[in-house]
């Protein structure tokens, strides 16, 4: 690396410049055969990269863990967590590195970090490894929900890397490049407060709201309004993924981010039938990430993070107490304004007539007493609204009953008087035509880790654009044929 080339990425690395102690400086381990299997494009240009450097094989060799960027300073994150309500003091990146910090071209800090990497200091039992199909898994979703305009991390690149993960069976292996705001969660606060002292716990205050929350300075509390912020950005995440039915499956506070972007696509799926008890994460028991558990989880969590920042609220342990709980306890405002202002439009109704929530409520009652797919139904009711009920009428075993709710319904948007041609098409806007369905996530995975990445290309294809009815597509738009389930999802992938 002595000849004078370009720096592939413009590092500023303020995470490692500014929290000693909540990192160690780490090297990813060699890979024996680096083959890039996705690249994305549109990614690569947003963070000033030229996706043809990032082909070439020195850019390949960065995105493997293989060669070390210039600028870049990788280091395992330290972080806590409570798993399924359990405390880990000393969690971290077990098998991840953050390479360093990238202004993208819209005057953004973004994160570079490689999934995959191999062990590192946190990796307790672990291989530090991953595999190709969880990894291209976690690209594919993570675009489906960028697509559905849901803030999440983004996957860069997958690179197989030639050598095999051992599993349930031996599978091929692969480091996943992946792009976020910042990878600071609600463990790594818990990790502060455990393992530093309170000085620790405000210098990761003081980056955070520099970061993501940078009004909050001007606030009489700063780190209150900081608190404030992140509970708002959750409430908002969590509601979007209700209204598309997305299940994250293992909400663990190291899983939550502090910028309110989704993270860890581990056993996360899509819900077809409606019903708020699903679960698809096989280690799920208790179905404490169930669907409908999602906005109580997001709050339980969020109580941790005020735990940890009590001491910077106020050094009366009662004020401060008092101002973390009003605060925690606006959540469900914060998530009900969210949910139902998306439940609103999905209808084609408007934010002005409070008596909107019988009307959803109703719905997703009919929805779960005759197991109707949720995102075909949403899509489905534009039609109704341009004088086609049998769309929607042949999701319900039992259409008279919709029927009844549908005049409700058509009476209510009636009242306000705008045109169908306008509504029908803002509901489009809003309702997806296509979200990751299971089986056809399982179909393209299954592909391309028997070495055919066509299906996998096609189904990122279709996901880039989820609200444009596209003909052709049929299949990736109907729920999984019946003796496809019960699907079963995993971790620790
Ligand atoms: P996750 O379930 O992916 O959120 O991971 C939970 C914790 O386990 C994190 O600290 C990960 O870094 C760690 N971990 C997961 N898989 C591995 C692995 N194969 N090797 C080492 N650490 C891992
Ligand atoms: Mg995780």
């Amino acid at each position: 690396m002595s000849v004078a080339v370009r720096p592939l990425f413009a590092f500023d690395n303020s995470y490692v410049r500014e929290l000693e102690g909540l990192y160690a400086a780490w090297q990813a381990a060699p890979v024996s055969a680096a083959r890039l299997l996705a690249l994305n494009e549109e990614l690569a240009t947003e963070l000033g990269v030229d996706p043809e450097a990032l082909r070439a094989p020195d850019g390949v060799a960065v995105l493997a863990g293989n060669a070390t960027p210039e600028g870049a300073s990788p280091v395992a994150q330290a972080y806590a967590g409570h798993q399924f309500g359990g405390f880990s003091p000393r969690l971290g990146d077990g098998r991840a590195l953050l390479l360093g910090e990238v202004i993208d071209v819209h005057g953004r800090r973004r994160d570079l970090h490689l999934k995959g990497s191999g062990r590192t200091p946190f990796a307790r039992g672990g291989d530090g490894k991953a595999a190709v199909g969880p990894m291209l898994r976690e690209y594919v979703i993570g675009e489906a929900m960028h697509a559905l305009g849901i803030p999440t991390t983004r996957a860069l690149a997958v690179v197989a890397t030639g050598d095999h993960v051992a599993r349930e069976t031996m599978l091929p292996g692969a480091v996943l490049t992946r792009v976020a705001a910042s990878h600071l969660r609600v463990g790594t606060f818990q990790y502060a407060a455990a393992h530093g002292d309170l000085t620790l716990v405000r210098r990761l205050a003081d980056h955070a709201i520099a970061r993501h929350h940078p009004h909050a300075v001007e606030a009489e509390n700063p780190y209150l309004a900081f608190f404030e912020g992140v509970v708002d950005a959750q409430a908002s995440l969590v509601a979007r993924w209700m209204l598309v039915g997305f299940i994250h499956g293992v909400m663990n506070t190291d899983n939550m981010t502090i910028s309110g972007e989704t993270i860890d696509y581990g056993p996360c799926a899509f819900m077809d039938a409606f019903d708020p008890a699903t679960v698809f994460s096989s280690i799920d028991h208790g179905g404490r990430y169930a669907y409908g558990n999602q906005p109580h989880i997001a709050q339980w969590n969020l109580a941790r993070l005020a735990e940890t920042l009590l001491p910077l609220f106020d050094v009366e342990t009662d004020a401060a107490l008092t101002a973390a709980t009003d605060v925690l306890q606006s959540f469900p405002d914060r998530y009900h304004e969210c949910w139902g202002h998306g439940m609103r439009a999905k209808l084609g109704l408007t934010d002005d007539q409070p008596e909107d929530g019988e009307l959803i409520d109703d719905l997703l009652a009919l929805l779960h007493a005759q197991r109707v797919d949720f995102t075909s139904c949403f899509r489905a009711l534009s039609s109704s609204v341009l004088g086609d009920a049998a769309r929607t009428r042949s999701l319900f075993t039992e259409p008279w009953a919709f029927d009844a709710w549908s005049d409700r319904w058509r009476t209510e948007l009636s009242s306000h008087r705008r045109d169908p041609q306008a509504v029908a098409a803002a509901m489009d806007r809003v309702n997806p035509v296509y979200i990751p369905r299971n089986h056809k996530v399982e179909e393209a995975l299954a592909a391309a880790s028997a070495g055919d990445l066509q299906p996998f290309r096609r189904l990122l294809d279709v996901l880039a654009q989820p609200f444009v009815e596209r003909p052709g597509l049929e299949p990736y738009a109907a729920p999984a044929p019946p003796g496809f389930g019960p699907y079963r999802t995993f971790c620790g992938t």
